[in-house]
């Protein structure tokens, strides 16, 4: 069974043989049948290869080839409580929201949400559509989108990175976030400084988790 939010890893061979694994986010749960990831390719920056199995996978990977794929792995997972959601993400981490939302479009549809996505452009904001749509199956539904560039003709899309300070948000939230590091960390202090308690704030790194080991005791992350 597969829990929304949780991770598979991918196991790709690369040309000369070697075999690398990557996990990606089950960023679909609503076909009982189909396992849906979404990979977001990485290219290389200040001369710096571009990323080795995003990249496999962007170019030969083709409709109908198998994919060796781990079990489902993560604690990155919403509890049924009824408490509200704030799910903010930005860039790849919208792969974890999809799911929550078709999980609880499906589970708890009177159960509060707020999405709020930051992107560079709307262009670059996946899964965009997918989860407004299945976001409207959901009684209590908002959603908030940043673009550090926005389109001429938005004019619900607020310009910049992601500021959480004047979005309303119950006492009773339980926020999830994920996203680059630098995102992660300024969404958590502004709800910090907001009076969300940290227990309250749980976050998912795609990579390796320095996060946790920088932090202080005080700052234990949920
Ligand atoms: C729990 C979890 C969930 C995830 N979910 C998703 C998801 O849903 N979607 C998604 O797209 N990704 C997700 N990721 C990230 C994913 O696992 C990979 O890390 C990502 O696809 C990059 O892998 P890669 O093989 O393409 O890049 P890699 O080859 O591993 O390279 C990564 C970076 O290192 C740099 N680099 C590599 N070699 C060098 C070098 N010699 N010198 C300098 N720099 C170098 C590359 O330029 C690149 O920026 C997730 C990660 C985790 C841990």
């Amino acid at each position: 069974m597969i829990n929304p939010g949780q991770y598979v890893s991918v196991f790709v061979d690369l040309p000369g043989g070697d075999r690398q694994p990557r996990q990606y986010t089950v960023s679909s749960t609503s076909s009982g049948t189909r396992l849906q990831i979404t990979v977001s390719r990485v290219r290389g920056v200040n001369g710096a290869p571009d990323g080795r199995v995003s990249s496999y996978l962007h170019d030969h990977a083709a409709v109908g080839d198998p994919l060796d794929v781990s079990a489902p792995a993560g604690d990155f997972v919403v509890p049924e409580s009824g408490e509200p959601l704030l799910l903010a993400s930005a860039g790849t981490g919208i792969t974890t929201v999809l799911p929550i939302v078709e999980h609880i479009a499906r589970t708890q549809p009177e159960r509060k949400v707020i999405v709020a996505h930051a992107d560079r452009t709307a262009q670059d904001h996946a899964l965009r559509s997918t989860v407004l749509h299945v976001g409207r199956q959901i009684d209590d539904f908002t959603a908030y989108t940043w673009y550090e560039s926005v389109d001429p003709g938005d004019h619900l899309s607020r310009q910049g990175l992601m500021d959480l300070s004047d979005v309303e948000l119950p006492d009773d939230i339980q926020v999830f976030t994920c996203g680059p590091l630098p995102f992660m960390r300024q969404a958590r202090s502004t709800l910090l400084a907001r009076g969300v308690p940290a227990s309250r704030i749980r976050y998912e790194v795609f990579g390796p988790d320095l996060w946790a080991a920088q932090m202080s005791d005080a700052e234990t992350p949920g």
